[in-house]
């Protein structure tokens, strides 16, 4: 038998991942039925976040990474970029971007006068595949409730996603980066409501440096809807 404290903290906890929109697919908005209010105390809900997925069962990915990539940057910007996955450098320091593509990525904030004191990072997934693959649908889904809880949390006015992983996870499944890209689209994640915007991963820039002339475009509305939203 659950003694009383527990059951409710198991309540909380399959709440707070939002169990109903994993086990049911009845077209409700179940984002309702999440008693787990995110706190305005942010620590404090990232950190309870943290340990939901630290606290993650038979999951292969979590048994093979050294570290949780959890996040990273300032918890109070408005503006957040989700990418795909931890690589290996990230493993090693538990912190997102902090690899080559980590590299490219402040070269592109920095460009449009952004740091990470001034965004937040998080990924799809928390913890690295191996060999750097791209993580299975069966993996996004897995980490996906986190990732839009995370989101929740932060509640960023703007959401930049890297690369088709971030997109199709979060925009739709469907979606095509070459036509999705570089244009401006209002989403709602639970109680966030957000402009998202979509541009190329910077491992796929580094692959093919001929795109960075279009991320630029796309570097440059988010400095632009910076200024229109008075961040
Ligand atoms: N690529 C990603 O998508 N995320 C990281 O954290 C690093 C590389």
């Amino acid at each position: 038998m659950l003694k009383k404290n527990n059951s409710i903290k198991l309540i909380k906890y399959y709440n707070f991942i939002n169990y109903n929109l994993i086990y049911n697919n009845k077209a409700i908005n179940r984002y309702k039925n999440d008693k787990f209010k995110i706190s305005s105390d942010k620590i404090k809900s990232l950190k309870f976040l943290k340990k939901s997925i630290t606290d993650l069962k038979n999951c292969d990915l979590k048994k093979k990474a050294k570290n949780i990539v959890f996040g990273d940057g300032n918890p109070k910007s408005n503006i957040m970029l989700v990418g795909e996955a931890p690589g290996a450098n990230e493993d090693e320091e538990g912190l997102p971007f902090v690899g080559r593509a980590g590299i490219l990525l402040d070269k592109m904030l920095a460009s449009i006068n952004l740091n990470r004191e001034k965004v937040y990072i998080s990924n799809i997934v928390n913890y690295r595949p191996p060999e750097n693959r791209r993580p299975t649908n069966e993996e996004i889904d897995r980490y996906l409730p986190f990732i839009k809880k995370h989101i929740q949390i932060i509640n960023p006015k703007i959401l930049i996603l890297l690369g088709s992983t971030a997109m199709n996870a979060l925009v739709g499944k469907d979606a095509v980066i070459s036509k999705m890209r570089g244009r401006w689209i209002e989403k709602q994640y639970g109680n966030c409501k957000t402009n998202v915007i979509i541009t190329f991963h910077p491992a796929f820039l580094m692959r093919q440096p001929a795109q960075k002339k279009m991320a630029w475009i796309d570097l440059k509305m988010i400095r632009d809807k910076k200024i229109q939203l008075k961040i």
